[in-house]
C-alpha cells in the first residue's frame, strides 16, 4: 500500500469511528440504528428506521389507512439528512447499515 492509500485508509478509519461513536451515544436512548430511504422535499435522503406504530399512516381509522415508509414525520428520530442523487443515497444506507453492524 502507497503512502496515500495508507492516509486515505487512516481518514476513513478516523471519520468512521468517530460517527458510529456519535450513533452509539443515540443508541443509548434506545434507538436501533437501522438505516432506510427517504424523501425529503421530493429528493433522496436517509434516516434512522422509525419503529413508532403510528409512524406516516394517512387517513388513520379508515379503510385508506397505510404507512408510509418513504416519509419523515414528527414521530421519527433525528438525524435524517437529504442527500439527492438516489444512488448516492442508496450507497449511503449500505454504509451505514454496515457500520451499524459493528466497525472493526
Ligand atoms: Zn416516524
Amino acid at each position: 500500500m502507497s503512502v496515500h492509500s495508507d492516509e486515505r485508509v487512516t481518514a476513513l478509519s478516523t471519520a468512521r469511528h468517530a460517527a458510529v461513536a456519535e450513533l452509539c451515544a443515540l443508541n443509548d436512548r434506545g434507538l436501533r440504528l437501522r438505516w432506510r430511504l427517504v424523501s425529503l422535499d421530493y429528493q433522496a435522503g436517509v434516516a434512522l428506521v422509525c419503529e413508532s406504530p403510528d409512524h406516516g399512516r394517512i387517513r388513520e381509522g379508515t379503510p385508506d389507512e397505510a404507512p408510509d415508509h418513504e416519509g419523515v414525520y414528527d414521530c421519527c428520530p433525528w438525524p435524517y439528512l437529504e442527500v439527492g442523487p438516489p444512488a448516492l443515497a442508496v450507497y449511503l444506507v449500505a454504509l451505514l447499515n454496515t457500520d451499524a453492524g459493528g466497525v472493526a
